[in-house]
């Protein structure tokens, strides 16, 4: 990457118009390089063949394109797909493709790395070393499309920002990202099939509901006391149970979109029934639609282990009970290291 040139995908239309103009081009360019950035998803100058090969390599004198590029490529036995993804600056990231009977979701990351050390989690174990740009994020998602299409005859239709990274805290170029994977001349998703996960940024949520955003969001819990949580979660520290709840209900008064609730069973910690009457007093604060339990996948560096299979089950049932819409996920990709919270660029 040439490091004065600006990068093409951080002009707009109008701007990418005006470009052309006062190079002496016709304005009606500035479209067509448009559509080979977004809709066509060109990783370079050179692949747009409907434009002279003067004008492509102007192009390249004054802009660059620094296009997220697979590095490696994973498939566990279960089907997921696990890739990891280098930057322009050699950063990697990771992204999964989870296909199922009806979806095929795509889980991205937002950051390198993450600063609020979950100390489940292996990004948490990482630094955060940057943040991705709407159009590395955008990438992201449009090679996960391109592998559902190769790997399985079908398009993505569901988006979760779950992998590396708080999203909250990259929230300009998320909120960016997704503007282009919903546009029309982006990737034309709906909004509705798009969910932001939040370790709990409460102040964030809140701007969430005033920039009344059109996609979900899934807030990721696993405690439901102020104690349990800021052992696992320091960002409860800043950021308490009570806020939190506040903010959802103002996120909600705003948008009225959907809120589900993540939460990760710990054996021995978060797993017995006063836990689980906790959570549901949790539930009952909040319009959530939906609670997520999440069977544990072990990383290296964490004490935590997964329950058996009957607490697990147990548990369930006594939230179905007490009339929480809640249900079992069982991880997928373990076998990769590409289940939730497994996400650390391992080798
Ligand atoms: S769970 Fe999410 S917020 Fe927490 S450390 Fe991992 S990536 Fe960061």
């Amino acid at each position: 990457m040439k490091s004065d040139n600006k990068n093409i995908r951080h002009l707009s239309l109008p701007a990418l118009q005006e470009y052309f103009v006062s190079i002496g081009e016709k304005p009606f360019r500035a479209k067509q390089v448009y559509e080979w950035l977004w809709l066509r998803h060109a990783d370079s100058f050179e692949a747009m063949t409907n434009l002279s090969k003067e004008l492509r390599q102007k192009l390249n004198e004054h802009f660059v394109l620094p296009a997220v590029k697979v590095d490696t490529v994973q498939q566990s036995n279960d089907g997921t797909i696990k890739s990891r993804f280098r930057l322009h600056d050699n950063h990697m990231v990771e992204g999964v493709l989870i296909p199922t009977d009806s979806r095929q979701t795509a889980c991205v990351s937002s950051q390198v790395g993450c600063s609020l050390s979950c100390k489940f989690c292996a990004t948490g174990f990482m630094d955060r070393k940057r943040n991705l740009d709407f159009d590395e994020i955008y990438d992201e998602v449009a090679l996960l499309n391109q592998q559902a299409l190769s790997s399985y005859g079908k398009k993505l239709s569901n988006i979760v920002f779950m992998g590396m990274g708080e999203p909250l805290l990259n929230y300009k170029n998320v909120l960016q990202s997704i503007e282009r994977i919903t546009a029309p001349d982006g990737l034309g998703m709906s909004p509705k099939r798009i969910t932001v996960s939040t370790a709990g940024v409460a102040k964030m949520i809140r701007q969430l509901g005033d920039d009344k955003v059109r996609f979900n969001l899934a807030i990721s819990l696993h405690a439901a006391n102020d104690k349990k949580r800021s052992e696992i979660m320091p960002i409860n520290d800043s950021n308490n149970l009570k806020e939190l709840i506040a903010a959802l209900n103002y996120f909600y008064k705003a948008t009225e979109n959907e809120i589900s609730f993540e939460y990760i069973l710990f054996k021995d910690f978060n797993d017995s029934k006063e836990d689980a009457d906790e959570l549901i007093k949790i539930y009952r604060q909040v319009p959530a639609d939906l609670v997520n339990i999440i069977e544990y996948n072990p990383i290296d560096n964490a004490r935590f282990q997964k329950p058996d299979s009957q607490t697990a089950e147990e548990f369930m049932e006594y939230l179905t009970k007490h009339r929480v819409n809640a249900r079992l996920r069982r991880s997928r990709g373990k076998d990769i290291d590409a289940a939730c919270g497994q996400l650390a660029n391992k080798g």
